[in-house]
């Protein structure tokens, strides 16, 4: 029997929490429907329940691991079923009369099956005969924060004394017979910690397939999520079969045969019937083509086969299965057939079996003690399965759900799970959020004399995106609370010109400012146009970057350190104990993907609480954006200063490149400036791989006459200075590099960018390496040469996108589909996987969801005090803080 599958559909399905009872009997309440059917029209069902036992068996498991009272009427219970499966046709009858009587005595049963009980005088003895069953709140050992009992366990007719009686372990069951007090989550959790290997009659074999993939207790075995489910709830009869059907059949193999196809390859045919010996009309042959070794020896006579698929005519008309999965099944394994059954990434299918068999126990005994750690308001008012209820489904979705709706992880148990992870995420965010808000920072003066002030020194007028970023950080500066805002524009949106007038408000309030980059090219360039801005107005700007010890470097910390400098525009150098402040009053930190978060904090702690602005060009979708940066303030500058063309995209295949050449020799003839980047820097024997070094000596032949140079990340850093310099400058016409242009390199009259081997870097790298072209206002061009031949299909798949658009922001909805979160937020290196069952592209709005109930419950519960927030409070500190520490910024 399926969990849920009776159960009206709708939410909120309530179990687990501490309403045990309630629990337990629903547990026991699962059984009447089919023990209903077994007893309708005279018994006529008896014959065809499959695996009763065993689900009777599971549910006074289950009723037990709730506290249900251990008493003679559960334990006969758990007798009876043991013997029910194997038994012949007339003590079946007799066990479904007894089971429906022992029914009575412990929850309120249907009239009918009363009446059966009845006539075989083993009437109960207990008054459940009440019209309609009523559930009687019982008092509960603990203040319960979920009041709603839906029915109750009733007292067994000889006394509670049994409760005390057999603590020992039930037979068949995981947990034992200990009943663990409602509203015991330390136990439970205990319970759902066990180590596999500590589970009692845990078949070996699937414990080490889960043990193989880390899934070494209880809960994370729970957690092993299936990647596809089968249908297998009705089994049909070879009998009535019609060409053509896709069905699923459960027989015993009459005989097996290994044939020659007329390639050679091996045929194996296995006949299997239904029924003892299998009569003629009833028997069906499957046919595999070439199997594996192992599979031509994997079937013997009289062993029971479950096999799907369809239905085709084979030699003299009669039925076959080409290709059927199949599986070995036990007549009684209530885990593979008779319901929908899932399967898993890795064990392979005759692993699956046993797997299942594990998985269902764990579900139907330890599954349920899961505490459900939402608050119950939120989880009624999104609708949501209790977790445990979830646990279960997510393996075992009851009859009726869409299998691949199931496996596309859109039911409701997966929904319930994303839901989860979701909000504890949006929770660990908001919380440190209320940690930063509650601090007291800096109130600079931000009125319009000194924004205007501030805005003075740049050389053109902001666009109307700038100006209304600039108001949003304004407003944050002037309040006592640090800021702590991410501005997000795409590449070559001005994100420069708002930072600087930010500093500005900070340097006219007596306050240091620091711009933190990637790269010290950037830093050399940011310093300059800052400087450039600021020449004649007594401010002074310092570079600090690691290169160039000398007695430039010391100078410009000394500045900083003394406070002469009121701007450091510098690298991670910026970092090091050696560099101090004098009064460090706003963080700007550039293309922050770079960069880690502790690296932030360290800056961030060289001032008291300064205020912190984050600035990233690659465009943060807004799923991603609210999964890791939660409540962070948000600006965006959503237009681009006036007089940019877009950039005309082009791929080409390797043998085309002259082609591309040839356009850029065009460009270069009007006056304008090349870009060629390559991947690698040093050429090495195995790759062949064109890289940079030798490309500039082949692009100088290429573009005889031109001037053309080289730029690669092991050059020193004045090296790297001084052809950037001649660039710029316009001495150079052709810029042969490696990726360090990548981020954020200014030089308006460069026209071309050719990027080699395309394939091998990620969109947001080539939206950034394309972003560095077209910043004038002459028609610009980005070519990308691409060696389709070791490109996968997700590189194609990137290269079209590029093709098809400029918008930052699609691009990062096509990377985000393509890789994940991982890279985009720069979490990859930390190992760690954030989301384990969310998946930030399809769940958007979930995650909406997730994040409007975070805030809603600490705007109501800030330190989540309340009883009913207790298992959140606890669940965010035991089981979440630590995973999502990641998704921290500044
Ligand atoms: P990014 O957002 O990629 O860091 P930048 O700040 O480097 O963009 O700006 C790109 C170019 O646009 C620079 O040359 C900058 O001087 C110029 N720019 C920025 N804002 C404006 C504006 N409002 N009007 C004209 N040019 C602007
Ligand atoms: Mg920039």
């Amino acid at each position: 029997m399926q969990r849920g599958g009776e159960r009206p559909p709708g939410p909120p399905a309530r179990t687990n929490g501490p309403t045990d009872l309630g629990a337990a009997a629903r547990a026991l309440e699962a059984l009447l429907p089919p023990l209903r059917f077994a007893v309708k029209d005279g018994f006529a069902g008896a014959d065809r329940l499959k695996a009763f036992g065993d689900t009777v068996r599971g549910a006074v498991a289950r009723a037990r691991a709730f506290g249900a009272a251990d008493s003679p009427a559960l334990r006969e219970l758990q007798e009876v079923a043991g013997a029910f499966d194997a038994a012949p046709g007339p003590d079946r009858r007799r066990a479904l009369v007894r089971m429906a009587a022992l029914l009575g005595a412990l929850i309120p049963i249907p009239q009918e099956l009363r009446e059966i009980a009845a006539k075989a005088r083993l009437a109960p003895r207990t008054p459940t005969a009440k019209p309609a069953p009523q559930p009687e709140p019982q008092p509960a050992p603990e203040p319960d924060p979920e009041p709603e009992a839906e029915a109750q366990v009733h007292p067994d007719h000889h006394g509670s004394a049994g409760a005390q009686e057999k603590p020992g372990a039930g037979a068949g069951s995981f947990t034992g017979a200990a009943p663990i007090a409602p509203g015991d989550r330390a136990a439970r959790r205990r319970l759902l910690q066990t180590r596999l290997a500590d589970l009692p009659r845990a078949h070996p074999a699937p414990r080490a397939l889960l043990e193989e993939r880390g899934r070494t207790t209880v809960e994370a075995a729970l957690e092993f999520w299936p990647k596809a489910y089968q249908d297998r709830t009705t089994v049909r009869s070879i009998r009535d079969l019609r060409l053509g059907d896709e069905a699923s059949v459960l027989a015993k193999v009459v005989a097996t045969r290994t044939q020659r196809m007329r390639n050679g390859r091996p045929l194996l045919k296995v006949t299997v019937a239904e029924g003892e010996g299998g009569a003629l009309g009833s028997a069906l042959e499957l046919v595999f083509f070439n199997p594996p070794p192992w599979r031509l020896k994997s079937f013997a006579k009289g062993d029971s086969l479950l096999a799907s698929g369809k239905i085709t005519e084979g030699f003299g008309g009669r039925r076959q299965m080409s290709q059927p999965e199949v599986e070995k099944v036990q007549p009684g394994d209530s885990a593979s057939f008779g319901r929908i059954v899932p399967f898993y990434v890795g064990p392979a299918d005759h692993q699956h079996p046993a797997l299942r068999k594990l998985m269902k126990r764990l579900c139907d005994e330890l599954a349920p003690l899961a505490t459900d750690e939402l608050p119950p308001a939120v989880r009624a008012r999104r609708g949501l399965l209790g977790r445990g209820d979830a646990l279960q489904q997510v393996h075992f979705p009851p009859a009726g759900t869409d299998p691949v709706q199931a496996a596309a992880r859109a039911s409701p148990a997966f929904r319930r799970l994303i839901f989860e992870e979701l909000f504890f995420l949006q929770l660990v965010l908001a919380r440190r959020r209320q940690g930063v808000r509650a601090a007291e920072g800096i109130a600079f003066d931000v009125s319009p004399a000194a924004r205007a002030r501030a805005v003075a020194p740049l050389p053109f007028a902001l666009t109307g995106a700038q100006q209304r970023v600039l108001s949003e950080i304004a407003l944050d500066m002037g309040r006592p609370e640090p800021m702590n805002r991410l501005l997000q524009g795409d590449v070559g949106s001005g994100k420069t010109a708002v930072a600087f007038a930010a500093m500005m408000l900070a340097v006219h309030s007596g306050w240091q400012a620091a711009l933190m980059v990637p790269t010290e090219i950037l830093a050399e360039q940011h310093a300059r146009t800052l400087a450039g801005w600021l020449a004649g107005s007594g401010v002074e700007v310092a570079r600090v970057v690691a290169a160039a010890r000398g007695k430039e470097q010391r100078e410009a910390r000394a500045a900083v350190a003394e406070g002469r400098a009121r701007i450091a525009v510098g690298t991670h150098a910026l970092l090091e104990e050696a560099v101090g402040f004098e009064k460090l009053g706003l963080v700007v930190v550039d293309e922050q993907h770079r960069f880690g978060v502790l690296q932030r904090a360290q800056l961030i702690a060289k001032g008291r609480r300064p205020d912190v602005l984050v600035m990233t060009a690659t465009p943060i979708p807004r799923t991603l954006a609210l999964a890791f940066y939660g409540d962070l303030d948000h600006s965006k500058i959503d237009e681009l200063p006036p007089g940019r063309t877009p950039v005309a995209t082009k791929l080409y295949g390797d043998s085309r490149r002259k082609a591309a050449y040839d356009l850029a020799r065009e460009e270069l003839e009007r006056g304008r400036q090349v870009y060629v980047v390559y991947p690698l820097v040093e050429e090495s024997e195995k790759s062949d791989l064109a890289d940079a070094t030798s490309g500039a000596e082949e692009l100088a032949r290429v573009f005889a006459g031109r001037a053309v140079g080289l730029l690669h990340g092991r050059m020193k850093a004045e090296e790297k200075r001084a052809v950037m310099d001649r660039f710029r400058a316009g001495a150079l016409d052709v810029l042969v590099a490696t990726t360090v242009i990548e981020v954020g390199v200014d030089v308006p009259n460069a026209t071309v960018m050719i990027v080699e081997h395309a394939e091998r870097f990620g969109l947001s790298q080539l939206h950034q390496l394309r972003g560095r072209v077209g910043r004038g206002a002459a028609k610009s061009h980005c070519l990308l040469i691409a060696h389709f031949r070791r490109a996968g299909d997700d590189a194609r798949e990137r290269l079209r996108a590029m093709e098809e658009t400029q918008d930052g922001f699609e691009l990062a909805r096509v990377d985000l589909r393509i890789r994940g979160p991982g890279e985009l937020v720069g979490t990859q290196q930390s190992g760690q996987r954030l989301l384990e069952v969310a998946d930030l592209y399809r769940d958007e709005a979930i995650l909406e969801e997730a994040r409007e109930e975070a805030r809603a419950l600490l705007e109501e519960d800030p330190a989540l005090e309340r009883p009913e927030h207790a298992a959140t409070r606890e669940a965010l500190a035991e089981r979440w803080a630590g995973r999502l520490s990641i998704a921290q910024v500044g």
